[in-house]
């Protein structure tokens, strides 16, 4: 990319107050608090339906909250109609005028700013660099396909620098390369310019690689509002635990040394719960590793619980293994890449070792998310 970043003055933070709003029966917004530092890119994660879009829309003017505020470096704006508010936006459903060219749709609102035209031309030049399409500047927009129109729509978002960058699945119409390298150059793109970026999806892995903060929603409601590795690592509930990168959702009871009796076996920890207490337990596939069945640990693995089990299903990933293995009743998904996991097969009866330093422990007795 060759591009100047332009001033960084203009970029704000947002925050979100106590946001509400309700569609017929539909709670689609409930007590949404939020704060957007400056420069910071967030996403906004959640399965269909947790209000993701609504919120952005709201953020952006196209929908008016039925309570709460929203504050712009400290002023009101949810009183201010879109085109005030000095955002630039990529939608899903943006309309791009096919008739225009691409330069006149990436300069459209330089040009009605009175921007003489050899600004406009270098700044289209250098922001169709940017989206990687450094030649289609004179081509019709209906001659482009749906990943080009919408590294358009992000070059036009730029064109002049917004206070705020919102984004509804950019990404969703690409293939999966060009999904992947789109979402580098977003992350670079944003990182260059230092915008204040909202983004929604409903795609982690997506989010995880874009976002500083992620937030967390479900049914209208924010469940976490963190950095990307402390939602993987210390999710604040199983539904967080299971929505945020792959996790083995198992029940388990506080046994009476406050350890957990799960599987076939007992996790060696202090839980907080009351003995007999019902818990759901997260395991990351990569957090578990086994051994031949009945070796000796060694001292490093004293923080290691070891189930018997068995291998039921073996799958070469490249540069790591998957495995399957059954512990009583449970099957649970394993990932890596030592020797154990490169020499697995199938029936190889084995000790599955847990590291309770690595399991979240949440005091609920579903795994699947009501
Ligand atoms: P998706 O990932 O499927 O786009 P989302 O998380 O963005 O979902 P929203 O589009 O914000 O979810 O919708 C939140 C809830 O509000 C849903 O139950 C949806 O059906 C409802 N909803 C959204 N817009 C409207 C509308 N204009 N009229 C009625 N209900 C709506």
């Amino acid at each position: 990319m060759t591009s100047t970043p332009p001033s960084t003055s203009t970029h704000s933070h947002l925050e979100v107050q106590g946001l509400g709003k309700r569609f017929g029966v539909v709670d689609a917004l409930s007590d949404v608090d939020l704060k957007i530092q400056r420069g910071e890119f967030v996403c906004l994660l959640g399965p269909s339906g947790c209000g993701k879009t609504t919120l952005l829309r709201i953020i952006a003017g196209f929908e008016s909250a039925d309570r709460g505020r929203l504050l712009l470096d400290g002023s009101p704006i949810g009183h201010l109609p879109p085109h005030q508010r000095d955002f630039g936006m990529v939608f899903q459903s943006l309309a791009l005028f096919p008739h225009m060219t691409v330069a006149e749709k990436i300069s459209y609102g330089m040009r009605i700013r009175g921007m003489d035209a050899k600004h406009c031309r270098d700044r289209v030049e250098e922001l169709l660099h940017v989206v990687s399409l450094p030649t289609i500047a004179d081509r019709r927009v209906s001659e482009l396909s749906g990943g080009q129109r919408q590294r358009v729509a992000i070059a036009r978002a730029l064109a002049i620098p917004p206070k705020l960058f919102l984004l509804d699945e950019p990404l969703s119409a690409l293939d999966a390369q060009l999904r992947d390298s789109m979402q580098i150059e977003l992350r670079q793109l944003q990182q260059k310019f230092g915008v204040t970026t909202v983004l929604v999806t409903h795609d982690q892995t997506e989010a995880m690689m874009l976002a500083d903060r992620l937030v967390v929603m479900r049914q209208g409601r924010v469940l976490q509002n963190d950095v990307p590795t402390e939602v993987y690592r210390k999710p604040k509930n199983a539904f967080v635990a299971e929505f945020i990168g792959a996790a083995n959702m198992l029940l388990g009871t506080v046994g009476a040394a406050k350890d957990i009796v799960v599987m076939n076996g007992t996790v060696p920890m202090h839980a907080s719960g009351t003995v007999g207490q019902k818990v759901t337990l997260a395991l990351r596939p990569e957090d578990l590793s086994f051994q031949a069945r009945g070796s000796a640990r060694s001292a490093d693995m004293a923080q290691h619980a070891a189930f018997p089990g068995e291998i039921e299903f073996v799958r070469n990933l490249g540069p790591v293994s998957e495995i399957i293995v059954r512990c009583g009743e449970a099957r649970l998904r394993c990932i890596g890449s030592d020797n154990a996991f490169r020499q697995a097969s199938v029936g190889q009866p084995i000790d599955l070792l847990v590291d309770s330093q690595r399991i979240c422990v949440f005091a609920e007795s579903t795994t699947s998310p009501t």
